[in-house]
C-alpha cells in the first residue's frame, strides 16, 4: 500500500509529514483464555489459531446489486484441523448478520458477538472439516470492507474492496490473519452491465435473470486475505499487455475522460520489464488489473492482480507535471513490487508490515531509475520518502523500524514516515554496503525460497547475509531495532590547497545513543571557470564507510582542498549532515553557482532544516531565499523552495514578529511567488508549481483581484490552463479571504461541476472562511454529526478549517476542539481519529502549547492514531516556540 501524498504541497496546518524477535510462543499455548469479546485480533490468538489450522481454502459466492444497502454471501471454508480443540474456534466477521452455520453439511449452533463467530470444540473434529456460513453484510462508506460509491454525476454505483490490515472480515467470515493463506474460488451475481474483478480472470459469465449476470472465477493461488480483492461496477475498461501478461485499467465512467491510459500502460510495462528481470522470477498471477477508485483512504493498495489507486491522488482534470507523472509511475511500480514481495511471499504477522512497505518503496524508485523516462528519480526519493523519514525520526513518537505489534489496531497506527521512508532509505543503503548484485541475488533467493508462503525479517536478512557471505546481525540490531537518526560532520585540514587530513565525526541524539556503520560519498566542490562563468564544480568524490564516533578518511589526503564539502553527496546515506563553517559560508555566497541540482536541493533543504531547528532566524532565511531563489532553474529545487516558502509563510503568523515586520515579510513572499508565476516559462512545471504556491500565500486585495480575473478568464497566464481543479483552488482562496461574491462562486461552480471532487472542494471553501459560526458548525459536523458525511468530506473540512492566519479563530474554537477529543477517540474508528487529528495546528505560544499537554495528561488512553498526532504537534509547537525566541533575539539584536 502507499500513503496518499508523499510530498504534500498544502500546508494549512503546518502538517509535517508526517520482530521476528517477537516470537515468545508461550502466550500461544492451548491453555490461554477464550478470545476476548471485542474488535480486532491479537497476535497471541492468531498464533494459537495458526497452530490449529493446518490448511484452509475458501469457496465464496456473493450477490451484489445497485440499489441495496447490504449484500449477501455464502462462504465454504475447507479446513484441515490439526488436533482436537480445547477451546472454541472463532471466525472473524465484523458488523454483519450470520444467517446459518453448518459443519460438514449439518446445521450447527454458533455464537456471534458482532466481531467473530464462535464454534464450540465439540462441533469440530480433527482432520478435514467443511464450515459453511450464510451471511449478510452492509456495504461500507468509509473506504474499507466492500465500499459502495454512488456517482453524483450519473447515478452509477461502484464497489471495491479494501482490507488491510483487518477489514477482509467485513466482507466475508474467515480467518483474517496473513499467515493463514488460502486458495479462493469465487462466483458473483451482479447487475448485467457491471464488470466483476478479482484475483483470477473470469472463467465464464452466464445470464442470471432479472438483468443480472453470474460470474465464475477459477481457483486462485494461495494468498493472504488482506490482499484478496472483489471489485464490481460499470467500470470503463482499457486493455493492453506486458510481456504476455494481460493488462487492464479501469475507472468510473465520469472520470474516464481525465484518465491517460497511455501513461498508465507505459509505466506498467516498464516496471514489469524491470521486475521480471530483477527478481529473476516470473510474475506469479495470470493477469494484472489496475483500478482507479473513489473515496480511497490511502494512495494505492496491492490487491493480488487487482490493484486499487486513489483517483484524487493520481488523476488530475488537467495537465500533470512531470513530478506528478513520476509519482504515478512510482506508485505503479511500488504496488507491482508487492506482487512478489508481500503477495507471493508474505509477512507472518503485522510486525512484518514495514518490511514489505519499505521494500516496495525502495523498489518503486529503483525500477524507475532502471527503466523509465525519468532521470531525476533519486532526487524525488530524497524529496519524498527520505524527508518524511527524517521528520518522523526526530519526533517523540519515533520508533524502531521493527517493533512488536500486539493486535490489529496497532498494525494500522504504525504506518508512517518510519514504515515507508526510513525503512526504504535503510534498504537503499544495503546495495551500497553489500554490492548491488549481491543484494539483488539475496532478494531473489528469499522470494524463491518462501514463494506462496510466509516469512519473517530474520528470513530476509539471512538470505541477504548468505548472498553477501556476511553476518548482518549487528547491522540489523543497529538499524532496524533502534530508532533515531545520526548526524555526521566532516572536518579537514589543508596545506598548499590540498587536504592533509579529513575526519568524519558521528553523533547520536541523547535519547538514542547508537552510532552506526554506513557508506557515504564525500563530494568536494570548488569554484572553476566554466563556459557560462565561474561554477562551483565537483572536483572529487570519496566513497567511504564510516563507523563509530570518528573515522579518519585517509583516501582524502592529497585531494584538492574543498570550498564546499558535502558529506552525503548524492544522498547514499540515511543521516543528517552538519556542514562545516567554510562550506556554509561558501554556500551562502554561491548557492546558484553549484553545478549539481541534486546538491543544491540538499543544501537548500539543509538550510531550511536549520530554520525549523531554531538555528537560523526565520526572517534571515526568508531574506536569503527571496534574494537567491529566483535564479533557480531546476524543477525539483523549485518544488522544494516553493514548499519551504509556503511553510515559512505559515510560520510567520505564529512566531510573534512585530505586526509590521510580519506583514512586510508576508507581502514579500506573496509578491515573490506572484513574480515567479508570471515569469515562469509558458507551459512549464515551474508555472504549475508557482500557481499552487500562489493559491496558498496570496492575501492582498490586488492578489484577490487577480485570482478573480483568472477565474473569470479576464486575466490569462500564457501556457497555464485554468482547468476545473485550478478553478476550485482559486475559489477556495477567495473564500479564505471572503473576497467578492465568494459564496455565489461556490454555488454557481457546483451547477456545472457535479463531480464528487467538486463537493469536497465546496466543503473546503466553506470551512476555510474566517467566520466563527462556520468553524462552530463544522466542528459539530465533524465531531457529533459525522454520520451525515463521508470520510472524504470530513477530511475536506478538517484540512481547511484552521489555516495559519486564522489563529484567533482557532483559539476561540480550541476549547471545543480539544473538548471533543475523548468523544472522537471513543468512536474507536482509526480513520475518523486520523481525520480529526488533521485539525490540530502547530502553535507557538505557551498557553496554546499548554492545551496539548493538558489534553494528553487528562486522556492517557487515546486512540494511537490521535494520540501520536497530539504528541507530535506539541513537540513541533515547542520547536516553534524556540524559533520564536531566536527570531525575537535576532530582531532585538
Ligand atoms: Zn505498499
Amino acid at each position: 500500500m502507499s500513503p496518499p501524498h508523499p510530498f504534500a504541497a498544502v500546508l494549512y496546518t503546518l502538517t509535517i509529514l508526517a520482530a521476528c524477535g517477537h516470537e515468545t510462543g508461550s502466550a500461544a499455548a492451548d491453555s490461554a483464555d477464550d478470545r476476548a469479546d471485542g474488535p480486532g485480533l491479537t497476535v497471541e490468538y492468531a498464533k494459537w489459531r495458526k497452530q490449529q489450522i493446518v490448511d484452509v481454502d475458501y469457496t465464496l459466492s456473493v450477490s451484489v446489486g445497485k440499489n441495496d444497502e447490504s449484500f449477501s454471501g455464502v462462504v465454504v471454508a475447507n479446513t484441515t484441523l490439526a488436533k482436537p480443540l480445547t477451546r472454541p474456534l472463532t471466525i472473524d466477521f465484523t458488523g454483519g448478520e450470520v444467517i446459518e452455520v453448518s459443519v460438514d453439511g449439518e446445521e450447527t449452533p454458533f455464537g456471534y458477538n458482532g466481531f467473530f463467530i464462535s464454534l464450540a470444540p465439540g462441533h469440530l473434529n480433527p482432520g478435514s472439516t467443511e464450515i459453511t456460513i450464510r451471511y449478510r453484510q452492509p456495504y461500507s462508506t468509509d473506504g474499507s470492507g466492500l465500499h459502495r460509491f454512488e456517482d453524483p454525476e450519473d447515478g452509477n454505483v461502484y464497489l471495491y474492496t479494501h482490507f488491510e490490515p483487518y477489514k477482509a472480515n467485513r466482507f466475508f467470515p474467515h480467518f483474517d490473519q496473513p499467515d493463514l493463506k488460502a486458495r479462493y474460488t469465487v462466483d458473483v451475481i451482479a447487475p448485467a452491465d457491471w464488470q466483476v474483478i478479482t484475483t483470477a480472470h473470469e472463467e465464464k459469465i452466464e445470464r442470471a435473470g432479472a438483468g443480472r449476470r453470474h460470474w465464475r472465477f477459477p481457483q486462485t493461488e494461495k494468498i493472504s486475505s488482506y490482499i484478496f480483492p472483489l471489485h464490481a461496477g460499470p467500470y470503463v475498461v482499457w486493455e493492453n499487455e506486458a510481456d504476455g501478461i494481460p493488462l487492464r485499467l479501469m475507472a468510473r465512467k465520469t472520470l474516464a475522460p481525465s484518465v491517460k491510459p497511455e501513461d498508465w500502460f507505459a509505466f506498467t510495462r516498464q516496471s514489469f520489464d524491470f521486475f521480471q528481470d530483477y527478481f529473476g522470477i516470473d510474475y506469479a498471477f495470470a493477469k494484472y488489473d489496475q483500478l482507479i477508485v473513489p473515496d480511497f483512504t490511502i494512495g494505492a493498495m496491492e490487491n493480488v492482480a487487482a490493484v486499487t489507486f486513489n483517483e484524487d491522488a493520481y488523476v488530475s482534470r488537467g495537465d500533470k507535471t512531470q513530478a506528478e507523472r513520476q509519482r504515478l509511475a512510482t506508485v505503479i511500480a511500488h504496488e507491482m513490487a508487492h506482487m512478489w514481495f508481500g503477495n507471493l511471499v508474505t509477512m507472518r504477522w503485522w510486525n512484518g508490515l514495514w518490511l514489505k512497505e519499505s521494500f516496495a518503496t525502495y523498489m518503486g524508485y529503483l525500477a524507475l531509475a532502471g527503466n523509465s523516462e525519468f532521470d531525476d528519480v533519486w532526487e524525488n526519493f530524497y524529496l519524498g520518502a527520505k524527508r518524511s523519514a527524517y521528520a518522523a525520526d526526530e519526533l517523540v513518537t519515533t520508533h524502531s523500524i521493527e517493533l512488536p505489534v500486539e493486535n490489529t489496531a496497532e498494525a494500522f497506527s504504525n504506518f508512517d514516515g518510519i514504515t515507508y521512508g526510513k525503512g526504504g532509505s535503510v534498504l537503499k543503503q544495503l546495495p551500497y554496503l553489500l554490492g548491488a548484485d549481491i543484494f539483488r541475488q539475496g532478494v531473489s533467493n528469499y522470494l524463491e525460497r518462501y514463494a506462496y508462503g510466509n516469512a519473517t525479517l530474520r528470513d530476509f536478512m539471512a538470505s541477504l547475509g548468505e548472498a553477501a557471505d556476511q553476518d548482518l546481525d549487528q547491522w540489523t540490531r543497529d538499524w532496524l531495532y533502534q530508532p533515531g537518526v545520526n548526524t555526521i560532520k566532516a572536518s579537514y585540514q589543508c596545506d598548499d590547497d590540498s587536504i592533509t587530513s579529513l575526519i568524519i565525526e558521528q553523533t547520536a541524539p541523547a535519547e538514542y545513543p547508537v552510532l552506526r556503520r554506513q557508506r557515504v560519498q564525500l563530494g568536494i566542490y570548488r569554484m572553476q571557470d566554466a563556459v557560462a562563468g565561474p561554477e562551483m564544480t565537483r572536483v572529487a568524490t570519496v566513497p567511504v564507510t564510516y563507523r563509530g564516533a570518528r573515522t579518519e578518511v585517509e583516501k582524502a589526503t592529497g585531494l584538492p582542498c574543498p570550498q564546499i564539502l558535502n558529506p552525503n553527496d548524492e544522498d547514499w546515506a540515511y543521516v543528517k549532515v552538519e556542514l562545516d563553517p567554510q562550506s556554509v559560508e561558501q554556500l551562502a555566497l554561491h548557492i546558484n553557482a553549484i553545478e549539481s541540482p541534486f546538491t543544491r536541493l540538499m543544501l537548500w533543504q539543509n538550510l531550511f532544516d536549520g530554520v525549523l531547528a531554531a538555528k537560523m532566524p526565520l526572517s534571515e532565511w526568508i531574506g536569503f531565499a527571496l534574494n537567491n531563489a529566483a535564479a533557480e532553474r531546476d524543477i525539483n529545487v523549485i518544488r522544494a523552495l516553493s514548499n519551504h516558502l509556503q511553510t515559512a509563510n505559515a510560520y510567520l503568523h505564529r512566531v510573534g514578529l512585530p505586526a509590521q515586520e510580519r506583514d512586510d515579510a508576508l507581502h514579500a513572499i506573496e509578491q515573490f511567488v506572484w513574480r515567479q508565476l508570471d515569469g515562469a516559462a509558458a507551459g512549464s512545471d515551474a508555472q504549475k508549481t508557482w500557481f499552487n504556491a500562489f493559491t496558498e500565500v496570496a492575501r492582498t486585495r490586488d492578489a484577490m483581484d487577480y485570482a478573480t480575473r483568472l477565474l473569470h478568464g479576464d486575466a490569462k497566464i500564457e501556457g497555464l490552463s485554468i482547468d476545473q481543479d485550478r478553478r476550485w483552488q482559486l475559489i477556495v482562496l477567495l473564500n479564505r479571504h471572503l473576497y467578492g461574491d465568494y459564496e455565489e462562486l461556490v454555488a454557481s461552480e457546483l451547477l456545472h461541476d457535479k463531480s464528487e471532487r467538486a463537493r469536497n472542494f465546496a466543503i473546503s471553501a466553506e470551512a476555510v472562511r474566517p467566520q466563527a459560526e462556520v468553524k462552530r458548525e463544522w466542528l459539530d459536523n465533524i465531531a457529533a454529526r459525522r454520520d451525515r458525511y463521508k470520510l472524504s468530506q470530513i477530511k475536506a473540512a478538517t484540512g481547511a478549517l484552521f489555516p495559519p492566519e486564522q489563529l484567533a479563530l482557532y483559539r476561540a474554537a480550541s476549547a471545543r476542539l480539544f473538548g471533543a477529543v475523548p468523544t472522537v477517540s471513543a468512536t474507536g474508528d482509526t480513520l475518523h481519529n486520523k481525520a480529526y487529528a488533521m485539525l490540530f495546528p502547530v502553535v507557538c505560544s505557551k498557553p496554546d502549547i499548554g492545551m496539548y499537554t493538558r489534553t494528553l495528561d487528562q486522556n492517557p488512553e487515546l486512540m494511537p492514531a490521535l494520540e501520536r498526532v497530539l504528541k507530535n504537534r506539541r513537540q513541533q509547537s515547542q520547536r516553534c516556540a524556540a524559533m520564536a525566541k531566536l527570531q525575537k533575539n535576532n530582531s532585538a539584536g
